[in-house]
C-alpha cells in the first residue's frame, strides 16, 4: 500500500479518535462512502490522489460513521516564472504542501489544500489567515466574499490578482467538527505547523512588500499579538522585507464605515508608494468624504 495512503488512513483514524474524545458521535458521510462501507467484500476502494485503482483493506472505524479524506485537487495550472529553477522549486514545494498530513484533523476534514495563487515573481504579496469554506471548495485563497473585496482592493491599485501573490498562514481550512457552517481561527499549534510552507513561499517569491491582512497574519509572520488596530498603517519588517499590517477584508465587510475603508486604502497607498507605483489624484482621494 502506498505510504501516502497509509498516512491519510492514520490521519483519518487519529482525527476520528480526537472527535470521539471530544464527545462527537456522528460525522457527515457521503452516500457513496456509505455504500462502499456496506459492501460485503473485505476490501473498500478509496480514491486517494492519483491512486484511483488502489484498494484498501476493510477498516475498523472507531465511530459508526466516518469520513474518507477527499482527494487532493490537482494544481489548477503549472507555475511559471522567468526562472525555471524558481518555478521547479515552487512546484516541488506545492507538491509537498498538497500532500501534507501534519495536522491529521485538518487533512481529513479538508476538501483541498489551499496553497496560494498569483505570480511567483510578484513584487507584492498578500497574506491572510486561513481558507474558509469557499476557498476549501475551490482550492484557491480569497475567493469568498472577503476575497472578492480583496480583489477589488487590489484592482483599485491598478494591479490584478495575477500580478500579486496571495497566500494564507494556514493552507487547510480550520475544521469545525459538529458544525455545518462557520469558521474558526487557527490554533497556535496549527499555525506553527503550517507556517514553514509560507516561509518557503516568501523565500522563493522574494516580494518587495508583504501586506498582512488582519491580526492572525501579523501574529503568524511577526509573532506579534499587539492589536491590529494599533499596528495597522505602521511599517514592520519580516526578515528584512517591508510588511504593512492592515485590516482583514472580512472586517470591512462587518464594518462598512467609510472611515475604515479609508484606513485600509491609506495602507495601500503607502504600499504603492513603497513600490514606486504611480498614484493618480483620483486614487489618492478614494474613500474621502
Ligand atoms: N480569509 C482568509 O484569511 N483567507 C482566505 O483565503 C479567505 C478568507
Amino acid at each position: 500500500m502506498p505510504a501516502a495512503y497509509n498516512e491519510l488512513l492514520d490521519a483519518t483514524i487519529q482525527h476520528l479518535e480526537e472527535l470521539k474524545s471530544r464527545g462527537v458521535r456522528n460525522v457527515a458521510v457521503s452516500k457513496e462512502t456509505l455504500r462502499a462501507l456496506a459492501q460485503p467484500p473485505q476490501k473498500i476502494s478509496a480514491p486517494i490522489q492519483n491512486t484511483k485503482t488502489e484498494t484498501a483493506p476493510q477498516i475498523q472505524m472507531p465511530v459508526k460513521k466516518t469520513v474518507v479524506p477527499a482527494p487532493v485537487a490537482a494544481p489548477k495550472s503549472e507555475i511559471t516564472s522567468s526562472s525555471p529553477e524558481k518555478a521547479a522549486a515552487f512546484n516541488a514545494l506545492r507538491e509537498r504542501a498538497l500532500s501534507c498530513v501534519k495536522c491529521p484533523h485538518l487533512a481529513s476534514s479538508r476538501k483541498n489544500v489551499v496553497f496560494g495563487v498569483g505570480s511567483i515573481d510578484a513584487q507584492l504579496m498578500f497574506v491572510g489567515e486561513a481558507p474558509g469554506a469557499d476557498e476549501d471548495e475551490q482550492g484557491e485563497p480569497f475567493v469568498g466574499r472577503a476575497g472578492q473585496l480583496l480583489t477589488k482592493i487590489i484592482q483599485a491599485t491598478g494591479l490584478s490578482r495575477g500580478d500579486v501573490y496571495i497566500a494564507n498562514i494556514l493552507k487547510c481550512r480550520p475544521d469545525t467538527p459538529g458544525q455545518s457552517a462557520g469558521n474558526r481561527k487557527p490554533t497556535p499549534d496549527e499555525m506553527a505547523t503550517c507556517i514553514p510552507y509560507l516561509h518557503e513561499q516568501i523565500d522563493l517569491i522574494r516580494p518587495q512588500v508583504i501586506v498582512a491582512l488582519g491580526a492572525t497574519a501579523v501574529d503568524g509572520l511577526l509573532g506579534k499579538t499587539v492589536g491590529i488596530t494599533k499596528l495597522r498603517g505602521n511599517w514592520q519588517t519580516y526578515r528584512g522585507t517591508p510588511l504593512m499590517p492592515t485590516y482583514h477584508p472580512a472586517y470591512l465587510l462587518r464594518n462598512q464605515a467609510m472611515s475604515e475603508k479609508r484606513k485600509v486604502w491609506e495602507d495601500m497607498l503607502a504600499v504603492m508608494e513603497k513600490l514606486e507605483m504611480p498614484v493618480s489624484e483620483k486614487q489618492r482621494n478614494y474613500f474621502l468624504k
